[in-house]
């Protein structure tokens, strides 16, 4: 059939329905046999509290991001709360964290009584860098989160500087760039999560490593603070019933390590099935006045855990609504910063309201269709869509 024609001249393409943001079904139905079957072991061999699969997932993801000591627990937030536990940290110590990510990473530290200082980021990798959060360090701060906001590391390398001056732990929130890695000016590369003190990650379904439920992992270079990150997350046991610290229950259930099992080996094809249409994108949106495409590090590479323009003018919702008509799903992460959150009215230390390019940011981001499944010509109605929106 030959490809209708409008009166521009212009190729129409045919619509094209079920567009998603993230594509899960494709994916499963990729490797539906493989999956079932590991599922339907973990059932029948009734080890469902840390059983072989899990302990699988564990090594498997410690030789995956080269790191010494992966724990695996319940999802991201746990991660990051264990983390911050393992470190004892003081009430009232602060804590450097973005003012432009998603909630957990603030509001973990809010929950232990510390205090969540906020920072604002780069305009164009929208992660928070070393000279915001140096002008952030008081003689209170004890730890910094740098979190590797939509698949892209921070630079890594001043913030470990300022962090070894001054005394703090890293955190790296890693729910977003798992497989990621980030190349030191000596030449060095490491995995995202393995540069700081602790790393910690999401398997929500919907993140680049994603479980069938909810799932997360914390991993460290150190002995020591492995022992204590495993003792926190385990009741604060290190001998049953023998309970030395006040910790938590928080485990990665057995049926989703078999899952993440099948779908570790697969990450680095989906990282570059994300780039490469990330690559197409890129390619077919530039020269539209007010609108940018995401900055790429020199020094990171991008799993593109997100895909997010910045269109400027205030015509991010407009756009959102052509893409809507055109059956075209959009995201906007995020929409608030976190000092404007309600939950940390009154907490964030040093009354930050207002961080110009995060408020800025809030108002212009919006995230495109983004993950390892697209079929032949979804991505050229989404740019064709988004182009019509400019006139282009
Ligand atoms: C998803 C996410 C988390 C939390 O992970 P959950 O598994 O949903 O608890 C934390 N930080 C960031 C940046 C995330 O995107």
């Amino acid at each position: 059939m030959a490809t209708p024609t409008a009166k521009d001249g212009r190729a129409q393409l045919p619509p094209i329905t079920n567009i998603q943001m993230v594509d899960l079904k494709a994916q499963y139905t990729a490797m539906q046999e493989e999956v079932d079957q590991a599922v339907l072991d973990v059932i029948r061999s009734c080890a469902f509290i840390n059983g072989p699969a899990v302990k699988q997932f564990q090594a498997g993801l410690e030789d995956y991001l080269d790191a010494k000591h992966v724990i695996p627990c319940a999802n991201g937030t746990d991660a990051l709360q264990i983390a911050l536990m393992a470190l004892g940290l003081e009430p009232g110590d602060e804590v450097i964290v973005p003012a432009f990510t998603y909630v957990a990473s603030a509001e973990v530290i809010a929950l232990l009584r510390l205090s969540p200082v906020m920072v604002d980021v780069d305009p164009r990798t929208f992660n928070v860098r070393a000279e915001d959060i140096a002008a952030a360090i008081t003689p209170k701060t004890k730890a910094i989160i740098p979190v590797h906001l939509f698949g892209q590391s921070c630079d890594m390398e001043p913030i470990i500087a300022l962090a070894n001056e001054h005394s703090l732990h890293i955190v790296e929130d890693n729910a977003q760039a798992i497989g990621a890695k980030y190349t030191f000016s000596d030449g060095r590369v490491a995995a995202t999560g393995t540069i700081g003190d602790i790393g910690t990650t999401s398997f929500y379904p919907s993140k680049n490593l994603g479980a069938y439920g909810d799932g997360g992992a914390i991993n460290t270079d150190s002995a020591a603070l492995a022992e204590e990150i495993r003792k926190v997350a385990n009741h604060g046991q290190s001998r049953r019933y023998y309970h030395d610290v006040v910790g938590c229950n928080s485990r990665l259930d057995s049926i989703q390590a078999a899952v993440l099992n099948c779908k570790l080996s697969r990450l680095d094809g989906y990282s570059n099935r994300r780039r490469e249409a990330a690559d197409y994108y890129d390619a077919n949106l530039q020269g539209l006045d007010g609108l940018l495409t995401p900055a790429r590090q020199h020094n990171s590479t991008h799993v593109f855990h997100q895909y997010t323009l910045r269109i400027d003018g205030g015509r991010r919702e407009a756009l959102q609504a052509h893409l809507q008509e055109a059956g075209i799903p959009s995201m906007i992460y995020y929409p608030v910063a976190l000092y404007d959150q309600e939950a940390f009215s009154g907490s964030a230390a040093n009354d930050i309201s207002f961080l110009p390019v995060t408020d800025m940011l809030c108002k212009e981001v919006i995230s495109l269709p983004m993950h390892s499944e697209f079929e032949e010509g979804t991505l050229a109605y989404i740019v064709e869509q988004v182009r019509s929106f400019f006139g282009a």
